[in-house]
């Protein structure tokens, strides 16, 4: 893959073109922009490019030729001269022993000769220990080597870091790269594709995160629990439990996917919302028109935005790392009260008075 398969960031590849061009690259940017929108894939290719080892027509053509040993071990996350670091999943801070390890690799003289590049992902979650830790590094980094920090916004940058970087801003892209990016990777449902394009805001990844049919599959099995007579909590947060464990055996998989199905919870309660409001639902096939505008009956928009601020709070305790199943049932739990005791409304309203 090259620059010429990345969609919606043609300006700030040719920026770098550039830069390199006049060989004025620095030695460490910042690229800011919404998760998801393709900065990890920008820096790689940049790298790509950078350690490219074929003879290129000019510096100006920055681009990887994606054949030669260094495009191929780039490609393979195996070359010696490119490190690939973020926080991981089970921490809420970047920490120092990840920076200790990667100041120290990048101490040693570059493998392959083309310099030596980091790619560091999270930069919104250093602390002033692991900032600290790499503030000589980004000073002075050995000639010839590139740092690129991600973030998602300059807000949540620490100023010795913000102060010692070259900012690079980017956009959400437009829904029509959006819809291009999604059928590329195989998405040929068109009313999925546009639920997808409303859900992402600009965010291929996003998109692509949930472009995953069980999750829609299994927000319908939950709307039709939330709209029974009687609402079964047990039962349904022990299926949302289940659920979640299919996602794999490590923890940040299964929270993934509880985030994943609380975005699409909120998603499907905003259309009640609308409903109620009496517009049409945005994020609902047809299938799930009826169960919406069975829930638009059975509670009034006071209770529909009590159930839309639980999810929001459950997104809040998933982050928090309270234990995954004890978050569920707590929501299921609460959905089921809230909705369960808006059963005041006359029978005849619920649809099942005869
Ligand atoms: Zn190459």
């Amino acid at each position: 893959m090259s620059f010429s398969t990345i969609l919606g960031h043609q300006p700030r590849i040719d920026a770098f073109r550039q830069i390199v061009a006049n060989q004025r690259l620095a030695h460490a940017y910042l690229f800011v922009g919404p998760p998801g929108v393709g900065k990890r894939l920008v820096a790689l290719e940049l790298a790509k490019a950078i350690l490219c080892e074929a003879p290129g027509p000019s510096p100006a053509v920055l681009d990887a030729c994606d054949s030669c040993a260094a495009c191929l071990l780039v490609q393979a996350g195996t070359h010696p001269d490119l490190f690939q670091v973020a926080r991981p999943e089970d921490k809420n801070e970047f920490p120092i022993a990840v920076m200790q390890e990667l100041c120290r690799n990048f101490s040693f003289k570059a493998a392959r000769g083309h310099g030596k590049i980091a790619i560091i992902d999270d930069a919104d979650d250093f602390n002033d220990e692991s900032a600290n830790c790499f503030l000589k590094t980004l000073e002075e980094p050995p000639p010839g080597s590139l740092l690129i920090l991600l973030g998602t916004s300059l807000d949540r940058q620490l100023s010795t870091i913000k102060s010692r970087c070259q900012m690079v801003r980017f956009a959400p892209l437009s829904d029509e790269h959006v819809r291009k990016l999604l059928t590329k990777q195989g998405i040929d449902n068109p009313s999925l594709i546009e639920r997808l394009v409303r859900l992402a805001a600009g965010s291929p990844g996003q998109a692509l995160a949930l472009a995953d049919e069980t999750l829609w599959q299994f927000r319908r099995a939950l709307l039709q629990g939330l709209t029974q007579p009687r609402i079964d909590s047990v039962a349904l947060s022990r299926q949302f439990v289940e659920f979640a464990e299919q996602a794999g055996k490590d923890a940040p998989a299964q929270r993934r996917r509880v985030n994943q199905m609380l975005r699409l919870l909120i998603e499907a309660f905003t259309d009640v919302l609308r409903i109620q409001a009496g517009a049409s639902a945005r994020s609902a096939e047809p299938a799930e028109l009826p169960l919406l505008a069975s829930l638009a009956q059975r509670a009034g928009p006071d209770k529909i935005q009590a159930v839309l601020e639980r999810c929001l709070e459950t997104e809040t305790q998933v982050g928090r790392y309270v234990q995954l199943s004890l978050v569920v049932e707590g929501l299921v739990d609460a959905l089921g009260q809230i909705l369960d005791h808006a059963g005041s409304l006359p029978a005849r309203h619920l649809g099942f008075a005869n």
